[in-house]
């Protein structure tokens, strides 16, 4: 976790006019998140339920196909899908990659309906409160975390530094950022899981309001949880997982494990403890997206 000093006016990227800029709301990029969707659906089915705000807003179903199958994803991760190579490779031509180039052609920022600023929003089985997700560290990303963290509190994962995961969706906008919300499961919808998502892209849209008048609200410290690595199940030869996650973990996210702490129960109902892998030294980490179901 580290907090950085916060510059007031580092949240417009250079050569944008954020006065002209429409705003892409994403939902669906995981077929089986269906709480986004479905505020979606019922916006258009009656306009006056959006969000109050004189931002011009697009909203887009990030995987149709995917939603309509229920999973996550057909051939490839969407979110997985944004890499400029993996576009620009004519011989790349899942599902999704095509999705992906569909969606920039529409409302990427050279697109035909251009957006310059992305939320995409998504759920999350984990215990994680609604939250953000940036990538990299780009300014007018973390002004607008920033923003949002000064007047909701919300805890930011900084994912970069991954050369496993790469191509997320928002990278390919100007600005933009993710918001999680769970814990829910996978294909179901609640309502406080709506109310959440709501609450959240509301407050993003206030920020960008804010940020358009010049008038946008920092707080001095902007407290950012950068990711580290990932961390498997412990696992047989084969593969097979070998335990689960230790019952005084799970809904623990943004509670910090320390080496020596249970993390996992094997097989056996042994605990097995957090020892910290090579690099990371013996301070507490913070686990995000712990027993995630994707
Ligand atoms: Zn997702």
């Amino acid at each position: 976790m580290v907090a950085a000093e916060v510059r007031a006016g580092a949240g417009q990227p250079e050569g944008t006019s954020p006065a002209k800029g429409k705003v892409l709301l994403v939902a669906g990029t995981h077929g089986n998140e269906l709480n986004a969707p479905w505020l979606f659906d019922a916006w258009q089915r009656d306009p006056s339920r959006r969000p109050a705000c004189d931002l011009e807003l697009v909203l887009a179903i990030g995987n149709p196909a995917a939603r309509a199958a229920g999973r996550r994803y057909l051939e490839r991760d969407l979110n997985r899908s944004f890499d400029p190579d993996r576009l620009a490779d004519a011989g790349s031509r899942e599902l999704e990659v095509d999705r992906a180039r569909q969606l920039l052609a529409d409302h990427g920022p050279a697109g035909a309906d251009p957006c310059l600023v992305a939320f995409d929003l998504h759920s999350t089985t984990a215990s994680m409160g609604n939250s953000l997700v940036v990538y990299g560290q780009r300014p007018a990303d973390l002004a607008l975390a920033a923003g949002l963290q000064g007047r909701l509190g919300l805890p930011i994962y900084l994912h970069e530094a991954d050369a496993v995961q790469t191509g997320y969706l928002v990278e390919r906008w100007p600005c933009g950022l993710v918001i999680e919300v769970g814990p829910v499961p996978q294909g179901v919808v609640q309502p406080a899981i709506l109310q959440q998502t709501r609450l959240a892209l509301e407050a993003a849209l206030a920020v960008l309001m804010e940020a358009r008048a010049g008038q946008l609200q920092l707080p001095r410290q902007l407290v950012l949880h950068h990711h580290l690595c990932s961390l498997d199940l412990p696992r047989h030869g084969d593969g097979a997982p070998r335990g689960v996650i230790h019952p005084r973990r799970q809904g623990r996210d943004w509670q910090p494990l320390h080496p020596g702490d249970p993390l996992f129960l094997s097989e056996a109902g042994e605990t097995l403890a957090y020892d910290p892998p090579a690099g990371l030294g013996l301070d507490p980490v913070w686990p995000v997206f712990i027993n995630e179901a994707a």
